[in-house]
Formats: C-alpha cells, structure tokens, sequence
C-alpha cells in the first residue's frame, strides 16, 4: 500500500489553517454520522473563507454520487456561479475515490487536503494517483494525512459499531419458552422493509 505521508518524518509539517479547515470538515463528518451515513465531511475554502460544507448521504439522498466532496462542490459552484472552481481548495476527511478525484480535477480546483488514507478506493495513492497522471491536464495540488488519526478513528469506530449492531441483529431472539415443533420448522418471516405499495390516489374532492 502506498502511503507514503503516514510516517511523520516523511509528512510535510501542517500549517494552522489547514488544521482549522480539517477540523471544520471533521465536524461535517459528524452530521454525517447523525444520520447514519457513513462519516465523510468536507470544506471547500476560498481566500480563506469557508464558502460551502458538504457530508456523505448518498443513502438518504438515494444518490451514490452525493459524496462529501461532491455535495461541497456543488454548493461551492452554485454559489460562484461557476463550474470552475481555481481559486478553491477542499478539504476532506477522507482520501477521495475516483469519481470525486476527477470531478474536482475537472472543477480545476486549486488545491485537495484530505485527512485518513482510503486504502479500498482512494484515488490520491492508496489504490491510485489519478492527481499524479500526467496525461490529465489539470493544476490542482494534493495533501494527504493532515489530521488522519482523528479522521480515520471516527470511522473506525463507526464500522466497529455497525458490525456489533448487525451482529446483534443476527443473534436468535432469546424465548422464554420452549417452541413447539411446528413453530420451529415454520418459515422465517422475509422482513419488509419500510417500502409501502403505492395507494391509488384519492378521489378528487367533489365540490358543490
Ligand atoms: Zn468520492
């Protein structure tokens, strides 16, 4: 695995700015975690502004690109009214993956800060450098590793929780009595989830 920034020796020294900016993308994580989405936040930062904020919710937005950095980047557009972005830099708690890679690549983003290495899907030297090819024309720097170990530890703990919580939902309910036979050998109820059938629509109201 190529993570070449994880030893501190090796790590370019973190300015004040950049840690404060990591902190504020750390916090956005958070409101991820609150709503169950896995804890991913973002900051996008201009002249020293925070211009737009962005977490993970591709579940409750039932949108797989509505990553961190993606969510940022719109509200970061939308607001300059732009799809160039070259006098922002973002700020993410997790190495990106390649959709977001390209889609800050393609936003000519001036500079990519992000904190835990993503040893599954990161597309800034874990899996692969999409910001080193030098086919692709583009000018944006990257820095990994600025604040990684309370990066990575927020969503360490969130796996961890998750597989004891799915652990526990596997486990057979404890039954004060014994089940008859014929109970034991019924099929398990299939869970139905939430999804409900669509109701036809009401009548339209009759109005004299
Ligand atoms: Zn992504």
């Amino acid at each position: 695995m190529s993570e070449p920034l994880l030893d501190p020796e090796a790590r370019p020294p973190v300015s004040p700015a950049d840690e404060h900016a990591m902190r504020l993308a750390l916090d956005q994580a958070l409101n991820a975690e609150l709503i169950g989405e896995v804890p991913v936040g973002a900051v996008i930062m201009r002249h020293g502004q925070v211009i737009a904020t962005g977490y993970n919710r591709p579940i409750t937005t039932n949108d797989p690109t509505a990553h961190a950095e993606l969510v940022a980047l719109r509200h970061a557009a939308t607001l300059l009214e732009n799809y160039r972005l070259p006098e922002c830099e973002l700020f993410v708690t997790l190495e990106p993956c390649a959709m977001c890679a390209m889609a800050l690549m393609h936003a000519r983003f001036k500079r990519v800060v992000f904190g835990a290495w993503d040893p599954k899907t990161g597309a800034a030297g874990s899996v692969v450098d999409l910001f080193a090819q030098p086919q692709l024309n583009h000018q944006t720097a990257v820095q990994g590793g600025v604040l990684a170990e309370p990066c990575g530890q927020l969503l360490r703990e969130f796996f961890a929780r998750r597989r004891a919580e799915q652990k526990a939902r596997r486990q057979p309910p404890q039954t004060a009595a014994l089940p008859s036979p014929a109970a034991s050998e019924a099929p398990e109820v299939i869970p139905t989830g939430e999804a409900s059938e669509l109701e036809p629509d009401p009548p339209t109201p009759h109005l004299d």
